[in-house]
């Protein structure tokens, strides 16, 4: 569903990014985990097409989308900023992906109740955002993400602007989100228990090297170095 293949990415003559090499299957949680810095970001907005890679293809559902704009990658974005539009009320801002790539009216009315029914947000669908809670607006900004059935969601700390309480909340409903609808997810964190919480594999980055991607407890049972150990073993 998803291949990274030799990315690279130089900012200036400063790597970010190396050699980077992951496939993730279809409806597979991988979470990108390492300290500040290592490249997580970066190899997320590559994917995107926010950023452009250096050396090396990403691919999509097989095919290599490295020169397609961001609109035409059908994928669902969510940043830690839920950065929705003050201006619009709740249903204004799910339907901006919409309104973006034209959908016809009737069809974008019926695509933006269901996502409102599915986040549970119905009932707030014609307040703005200052009108919501933070949780309630990290709902809106989900479901902004998934308004167009993207087969793949990008998510770069989505619940790092909540408090404790409402981002072990939030946590859960994400993960019944994503398998509910078996989206393909690529998720970026700090928060070891957030990984993993949710991750079917997590990556394990340090100054722009995957380290290491497995599944939870065997990352925990066999890191392959020592970075991994440790910094597995610090954090907890
Ligand atoms: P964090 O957890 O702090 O977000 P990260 O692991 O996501 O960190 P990246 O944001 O991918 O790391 O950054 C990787 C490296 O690339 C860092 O050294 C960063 O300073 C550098 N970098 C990122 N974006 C740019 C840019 N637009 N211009 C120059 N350097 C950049």
């Amino acid at each position: 569903q998803v291949v990274f293949d030799g990315v690279h990415k130089w900012f200036g003559d400063a790597p970010a990014v190396h050699d980077f090499n992951l496939a993730i299957a279809k409806g597979e949680f991988v979470t990108l985990l390492g300290p500040s810095g290592s490249g997580k970001t970066t190899s997320l907005r590559i994917l995107a097409g926010l950023e452009s890679a250096t050396a090396g293809e990403v691919y999509l559902a097989g095919r290599a989308v490295t020169d397609d704009v961001p609109e035409k990658r059908n994928i669902g974005l969510v940043f830690q900023n839920y950065a929705l539009f003050p201006h619009m009320t709740v249903a204004q801002n799910i339907a901006f992906p919409l309104r973006m790539r034209r959908m016809k009216k009737a069809d974008a009315q019926r695509e933006i109740d269901r996502v409102l029914t599915m986040t549970q947000l119905t009932e707030f669908k014609d307040r703005y955002p200052r009108q919501l809670s933070g949780g309630q607006q990290q709902r809106v900004a989900l479901a902004r993400a998934f308004v167009f059935d993207p087969s793949v969601l990008l998510m770069d700390e989505p619940l790092g602007a909540l408090d404790r309480n409402l981002r072990d909340h939030m946590r859960l409903e994400l993960k019944n989100l994503q398998r509910r609808i078996g989206a393909t997810v690529l998720y970026v964190t700090h928060d070891q228990d957030e990984a993993l919480a949710l991750s079917d594999r997590i990556g394990v980055m340090h100054r722009g090297v995957l380290q290491q991607t497995a599944p939870p407890d065997e990352l925990y049972e066999e890191p392959v170095n020592s970075f991994v150990a440790k910094f597995l073993g610090q954090s907890i």
